[in-house]
């Protein structure tokens, strides 16, 4: 039989509807492929565990400005002891706020509207990848079928079903995020807050985001290691009781609260004889920032055109798929390897008197300039390295993590 003109149910099943599985379905149907999303839940964006936070990059891909609670400027930067570091300019938009069920049900319609199908209430049991397609055993609204599609795809999150039953492994780094949304915080309109000290996000850095509506989210992220014992409520308690900062807090009214986890460290091999992981499932949130949405978006848009043609004449074995996606996805996680190493070194791996004294030479007027000049959410790379190269107190920290490493 000619390997394109098999019959399977689906062309491609992805599991998790999702923005990055929504996103995906929507770029595949719109090049003519017969999809089926699968989503465990009765509804679109629910539960949600975000910030919100979507680049103009990510955003300008799936055009949902209808969605946006608030635009942000910039950064208010505080250092363990205080130090202040602004980053941003007055009227240049570096990120928008969504609201994420919005913005999830959106982006899952887009994929409706071009002809993807979706289930709710379903999720996969049991699967098997042959040379010619996946048989899927499904529960769907409570009842077992079986399904056959030529590719399948886990768009199913941190936790993903589909990396755990093809056994591809683990994400590096697993964060655990605590967020709140409050009413009653006095922030700079456009403006976003940043936290950092060991007592608060040991490592990382807690945040106040605008939210629409005078509403904030308070949150942070760690990693266990880090939080050594202590519980991540814990640390949000001592931030809001912090010598430094408790006055902002003190007016504060909580209107909810979640927490949820942060896969960072793309799995070696996001491929395997006629599957593809793509967003969280694959580990691709930001080592820095803990934004998923826009490297999910960037990890499929990168490979969608080679994908649709081998879906087209269904040549989607291991190696074929590995043809399709090894450089783009080496590639990404390259970047986030860098990122992660700049990261610890400027950072995650500092006490909080060295994370001070690089508060100290971020503060500079010259430093903010540069950090101005190069940052940029969605590729802290450059930005770090000329930090490291152009910076004099950093220059040793260069040489202390091998120049190697970094600069490779
Ligand atoms: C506190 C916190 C704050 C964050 N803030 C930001 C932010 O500001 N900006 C940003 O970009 N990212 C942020 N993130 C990360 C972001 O939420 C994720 O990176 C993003 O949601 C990834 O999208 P995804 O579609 O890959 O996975 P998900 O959004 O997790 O979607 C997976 C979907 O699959 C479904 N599913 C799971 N398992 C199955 C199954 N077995 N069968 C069927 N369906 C299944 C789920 O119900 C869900 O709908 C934050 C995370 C946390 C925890």
């Amino acid at each position: 039989m000619d390997a394109g003109t098999t019959t399977q149910d689906w062309d491609v099943v992805i599991v998790g509807a999702g923005p990055v599985g929504g996103h995906t379905a929507n770029l595949l149907s719109t090049r003519g492929h017969r999809v089926l999303l699968l989503e465990e839940h009765n509804e679109i964006g629910r539960p949600f565990q975000c910030a919100g936070l979507v680049t103009p990059n990510a955003m300008k891909q799936v055009g949902l400005y209808e969605t946006i609670l608030e635009e942000v400027d910039g950064a208010l930067i505080h250092g363990p002891s205080g130090t202040l570091v602004p980053v941003g300019t007055d009227g240049t938009v570096r990120t928008y706020v969504v609201c994420r069920k919005l913005f999830d049900e959106a982006v899952v319609k887009q994929a409706m509207v071009s002809g993807a199908t979706l289930w709710l209430n379903s999720k996969p049991i049991s699967a098997e990848a042959h040379s010619q397609g996946v048989d899927l055993i499904i529960t769907r609204e409570g009842k077992e079928i079986t399904i056959s599609t030529k590719l399948l795809i886990g768009c199913d999150g941190a936790h993903s079903w589909t990396r755990r039953f093809f056994k591809m492994g683990r994400p590096k780094e697993l964060m655990v995020g605590f967020q709140t949304e409050v009413v009653g915080y006095q922030y700079r309109k456009r403006w976003l807050e940043m936290y950092s000290g060991s007592e608060i996000a040991p490592g990382f850095f807690a945040w106040v985001i605008p939210s629409g509506n005078d509403s904030c989210r308070i949150g942070l992220w760690s990693t266990a290691d880090r939080l050594d014992g202590r519980s991540i409520e814990e640390c949000y308690a001592n931030l809001l009781d912090h010598p430094l900062w408790k006055e902002r807090f003190a007016g504060i009214k909580e209107t909810a609260r979640y927490c949820g986890p942060v896969p960072s460290g793309m799995i070696r091999k996001a491929y395997k004889n006629r599957v593809l992981l793509i967003g969280d499932a694959a580990g691709m949130a930001k080592p820095t920032t803990g934004g998923g949405i826009g490297p999910g978006f960037e990890q499929i848009n990168g490979i969608v055109d080679r994908l649709s043609t081998a879906i087209g004449q269904n040549l989607l074995s291991e190696d074929e798929l590995k043809s399709i996606a090894k450089s783009h996805f080496e590639k990404m996680r390259k970047e986030q390897n860098r990122a992660r190493s700049l990261r610890n070194l400027l950072v995650s791996d500092c006490e909080d008197e060295e994370l001070d004294s690089h508060f100290e030479q971020f503060a500079k007027p010259e430093v903010i300039e540069l950090i101005n000049a190069i940052g940029d959410i969605e590729k802290p790379v450059p930005l770090g390295m000329a930090l490291l190269k152009k910076v004099p107190a950093f220059r040793k920290l260069a040489l202390k993590a091998g120049m190697k490493m970094i600069f490779s």
